[in-house]
Formats: structure tokens, sequence, C-alpha cells
């Protein structure tokens, strides 16, 4: 079997249909390119949902995994394993926090943050039992969880998973003013992303982050950022937050922690906060195991150079400027930070999905979000020949479709 149909045709009858692919089967890939199964190329512009920050098959994230994998794969927290000291330090420091807790997924991490949060109100702040609530935002994206899909807004992923876990109030997004509003004596933290990827890289207005900050330093409520999608390099900082110089309480983080190779996630906070979690109380078998922390070890020092950072800026910089020529040519607006744009489309022209479909067939994989947005989030070590000739694909399709 080697042909896209067949393999299409058997995925989709032997597993639940949870996600719609583009009709492209991968087989290999290198840096910003993969190659599908007939051995065409494409220009990957979606990066795993910014889990392939560093690339596919990055050289130095490899080389330690493969070394870590034929030394020492798993021993389980019951015991410590020597790989362990130096991503905690290494990923306490990149986040500026006392201490970590390792998980796998986002949405694992997410409730780890949840969970510490209700904690620390209970125990720290004096919240009576039971009562903590959460606030949390409109279009918020942060997993696939029980708990998580009761607090989203999108019906999708709302819709038919209840009953849902009490104890969250959803307020709009960007609106320092309604995170006022709904913050009470029982408030233990605040939930957001400081730019919403799955919402459609919505960037909130300048200002509301340092707001938001200023509320919960003021009212003794925690800031959790959700930079699972957000953080390590993307936007041209190490974490989104960095361009209004915040400091959430709580950094959860997961995607590029990973290098593309293994899924790692952890929050980091400061001790007054995480060490509220004693033994039994919170885990995972499989979260900080030695690989996982042999590749994030090797995430936080490339991150520590800046260079990723400083590509996001500067490669982020051409890509704005080139879709922002294509306004009034078949985009309606642009948004994002560095490496990372929504582009709205002109829905008279196509849906998000028909462009992507387009796009694929001139050999660049997108994604497409809500309705007529199409997300772009190439791997930070695209070339700048390759970023600006996919945005050139991308005008060359909208022409097509506007003739
Ligand atoms: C992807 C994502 C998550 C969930 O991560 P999973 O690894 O898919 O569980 C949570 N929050 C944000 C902002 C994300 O982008």
């Amino acid at each position: 079997m080697t042909g896209t149909d067949e393999f299409i045709e058997l995925s989709e009858r032997r597993s639940a249909h949870n996600y719609h692919p583009l009709p492209v089967v991968i087989s290999e890939a290198q840096g910003a390119w993969v190659v599908d199964v007939e051995g065409r190329r494409f220009l990957d512009c979606l990066s795993g949902y910014s889990s392939l920050n560093f690339g596919h098959g990055n050289p130095q994230i490899v080389a330690a995994a493969q070394e870590q994998l034929s030394r020492l794969t798993l021993t389980s927290r019951a015991f410590f394993h020597d790989r362990f000291a130096d991503f905690a330090a290494g990923l306490g420091d990149l986040t500026g926090k006392d201490m970590v807790l390792p998980m796998n997924t986002g949405a694992e991490a997410v409730e780890t943050a949840i969970k510490v949060a209700r904690k620390w109100g209970y125990e720290v702040k004096g919240v009576t039992p039971d009562r903590a609530n959460i606030v949390v935002m409109e279009d918020n994206f942060h997993g696939r969880t029980t708990t998580i899909v009761g607090f989203s807004t999108d019906p999708d992923a709302r819709g038919g998973f209840g009953p849902y876990t009490p104890g969250f109030r959803i307020v709009k997004y960007g609106s320092a003013e309604a995170v006022r509003e709904a913050i009470d004596a029982d408030t233990v933290a605040v939930l957001l992303e400081p730019i919403q990827g799955e919402a459609g890289v919505l960037v909130p207005p300048d200002g509301y982050l340092t707001q938001v900050r200023e509320l919960c330093t003021a009212e003794n409520v925690l800031m959790i950022a959700d930079e699972i999608q957000s953080g390590l390099g993307r936007t041209g900082e190490t974490f989104a937050c960095d361009h209004e110089g915040v400091v959430p309480d709580v950094y959860v983080l997961g995607k590029a922690l990973g290098g593309g190779v293994v899924p790692v996630s952890a929050i980091t906070a400061n001790a007054d906060v995480l060490g509220v979690i004693g033994p039994g109380q919170h885990g995972s078998t499989f979260g900080g195991n030695p690989l996982a922390c042999a590749v994030a070890s090797t995430v936080v020092g490339m991150l520590a150079t800046g260079e990723y950072q400083a590509r996001a800026r500067e490669l982020g910089a051409v890509m704005h400027e080139e879709l922002r020529a294509l306004i009034g040519h078949g985009v309606v607006a642009v948004r994002g930070r560095g490496l990372w744009a929504g582009v709205d489309i002109d829905p008279s022209l196509a849906s998000g999905r028909e462009i992507s479909e387009a796009l694929m067939a001139h050999g660049v994989l997108a994604k497409d979000t809500h309705g007529s947005t199409v997300r772009l989030a190439p791997p930070l070590v695209v070339s700048e020949d390759d970023l600006r000739w996919a945005i050139g694909r991308l005008g060359a399709v909208l022409e097509e479709l506007a003739r």
C-alpha cells in the first residue's frame, strides 16, 4: 500500500473522525519541509501547531534524543534519574521560577495549573473549601479534557460532554474591566492565553496583559499564562508575555518543549505556589521521564541563546509585511506576532478550508481555524526565501480565486 487514497481510506475507516485532515500523507520531513508518500514536497506552515518551532528533525534535538534513547528512557518518578535536575533547573531559569512540575501533554499541564491554583487558594489565600473560582476567557483553547472543555465557548469542543466541572467564570478576552468585574473573594486564578491561537491568533489590546497582571497582584489572584502555543520563541520573544514585560505567576508550557520529538509539558512557578503540592497529590507515570528531560533540556539550551527568538522577530517582520500587502487582494485582515499570523480571507472568495486545500496544491501546508481564517506558523528555521515563496503561493491562490 503506497498510494495516498488507500492510506486515507484505511485511516478514516479504522479511526475515530475527531480530525478533518487535509488529504496528504506525510512520510518524511527535514527542517521546514515535509515529503508525502507520492514524493511531493510541501513547506510546513503549521509546524504541528507550533510544536515544531525548531523544525523537523532538528539535528541538535535528534542527537540528544538518540543519545538518551540508547542509555535510559523511563524510570517513573518513583526514583530520581540523572537528567531530571538539569531539566528542572534549566526550565526554571528560562522562566525565572523556582520550581517546575513536568507532565506530557498541554491539557495535562493546564489541569495541573488548575489543581495547583485551587490548592493554593485554600491553603495560602484562605478561600472557603470547595468555593474556589477561576476566571477564564471567551474563545479560549486549553485542551480537550473533561474539565477544560467545560469552560470552552466553542460548541464543537464542549457540546455533548457534560456535566461540566464547576468553578470557572468566562469573561470577554481583551477586557481587563471584565476580569476586574469577575474577580471576587473566592477567585484563585485568572487563566489566559497571552495570544489566543486556536481562536485565530488573536492579539489582545496593548496594555491588557499588564492590567491583568496588576489586577491579579492587587487581588491576590494567580495569573496563569497558557504559553503552550505562544511560548518558546514563536512570537519573537521567549514568551508572548515578554512583549509587555509581564511575568505571570504560573507558566503553562508544552508543544515545542518536546522539540517535535516527544510530548513534554510543564508548569513553572515559585515555591510559594508550587510548594502546595506534596507526594501523592499529583503526578504522571511518564511526566519528566529521562527522554523527555533530555529533549526539553536541549530545547531550553537552544532558547537560552536567543537565536530562535531573533529569527522569529526578523522573519516575522518579513511575513507580516508580505501578508499585509495582500490586504485588499483577497485578504481582509492579518493579525499576529513574530512568525505567527492569523490571516482572514474574504469569506465571499473562499473558506479557510478551501484556501488550505488550494495552498496544498501549490506546495504549502497550512490549516484554517475558524471560518475563513488561515493560520501561518512555519518552523522558526524556515529560510527567508522559502517564507517569501510560501506567501507568494497564497497570493497566487487568492488571484486564481478572484478570477
Ligand atoms: C495545543 C494547546 C493546548 C493543549 O495541548 P495538548 O498537547 O494538545 O493537550 C493547550 N493550550 C493551548 C494554548 C494550546 O495551543
